[in-house]
């Protein structure tokens, strides 16, 4: 079969290797939707000591199929059955995992080779992570289940309730699923990106209100931009970071209205730090919560969301295109031209 195995940065090739075997509790699955991820392509870029450690290596973690064939044991699936799986199982038993904190396991098992035509699940996340999905659910809509389940978790932090203004900084992928989601939720969200592109997105998916940062310089007049347009000025009850950088974490947490909220969550590069003003911090009682990952609660969560089209993971795909287009997929991300790609074996 086709795999997509990972050489090192900037080395990505299509190589025919042989399917996998399931072992005692494991599942094969035939793949018949894979999603392009940020992550994919900052791990194409420089690489992941976590995600990656010995190469060369499976490549593509977001993924739906059909059941081929399951190992001795398992009861859970059968040949046939539609399933999507997320990519990681926290183990259950470490310390985080035994106080409830799952995206902080200690031993986290991930499952790379989503760019392929065949994938094995391993046994725990067979376990505790795969989920049957309905037919009318698109195999397409189903893959990238991973991200709208970290996001779910993030929501699940956020404390966003009914009648709530939420500012979503950065209107990528991430940031479009807090769009929606948020409404979900009973809340009117302003969307702030610097591209005109992604904001009509951003009010496609529902935003009540955007703000073009691009036309403002420093982080502080952005912030003022995006407060002035909340009830009365006074700045947003939550706010959210979707974009990863260390200027923008400030930005978010600038846009509070006083007891405020900020959820960041854009993953920023090794050795950054943000700058907080510790007066206000006191005075306005801001709450800060870092979000990172997400446990199988989440993951049930955003399969549910996805198999009743309360949240349509179509809405996402830039282009549905073959297999072999992956490395062209990432770089047209990398240039801005698309976000998200559904690759179909
Ligand atoms: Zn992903
Ligand atoms: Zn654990």
């Amino acid at each position: 079969m086709r795999a997509y195995m990972f050489h090192g940065p900037g080395d990505l090739r299509m190589e025919g290797v042989e399917p996998g075997k399931p072992g005692p509790g494991e599942v094969a699955v035939e793949i018949k939707a894979a999603a392009t991820c940020g992550t994919d392509l900052k791990s194409y870029r420089r690489g992941h000591p976590t995600l990656f450690p010995t190469l060369p290596a499976r490549f593509g973690h977001e993924f739906a199929g059909i059941v081929t064939e399951v190992g001795e044991g398992v009861t859970k699936f059968a040949p046939g059955q539609r399933v999507v799986a997320a990519n990681t199982c926290p183990c259950g038993s470490c310390w985080a995992c035994t106080i409830g904190r799952e995206s902080l396991c200690e031993n986290l098992q991930y499952l790379n080779g989503a760019f392929a035509e065949q994938i094995v699940i391993p046994k725990a996340i067979v376990e505790r992570n795969t989920y049957e999905i309905p037919e009318t659910l698109p195999f397409e809509a189903a893959a990238p289940l991973e991200p709208l389940s970290t996001v779910v978790h993030g929501m699940a932090e956020s404390g966003i309730a009914l009648g709530d203004t939420v500012v979503v900084n950065g209107a990528g992928p991430i940031g479009q699923m807090y769009i929606r989601l948020a409404q979900l939720r009973g809340a009117s969200v302003i969307s702030a990106d610097m591209s005109a592109g992604r904001l009509a997105q951003a009010e496609a998916a529902g935003a009540i209100a955007t703000v073009n940062l691009s036309e403002y310089e420093t982080t502080a007049e952005r912030a003022a931009a995006i407060r002035a347009i909340t009830p009365h000025g006074r700045g947003a009850d939550v706010a959210v970071e979707a974009v990863g950088l260390p200027e923008v974490w400030e930005q978010t947490v600038q846009c509070l209205r006083p007891g405020g909220t900020a959820v960041l969550f854009g993953g920023p590069k090794a050795g950054s730090t943000f700058t907080v003003d510790a007066v206000a911090m006191h005075y306005k009682e801001y709450k800060m919560v870092g979000v990172y990952h997400h446990a199988p609660r989440y993951v049930q969560i955003a399969v549910h969301l996805l198999s009743t089209g309360k949240f349509d993971g179509l809405t996402l795909c830039t282009e549905v295109r073959p297999l072999d287009a992956l490395v062209e997929s990432l770089e047209d991300m990398s240039r801005g031209v698309g976000s998200k790609y559904i690759l179909r074996p």
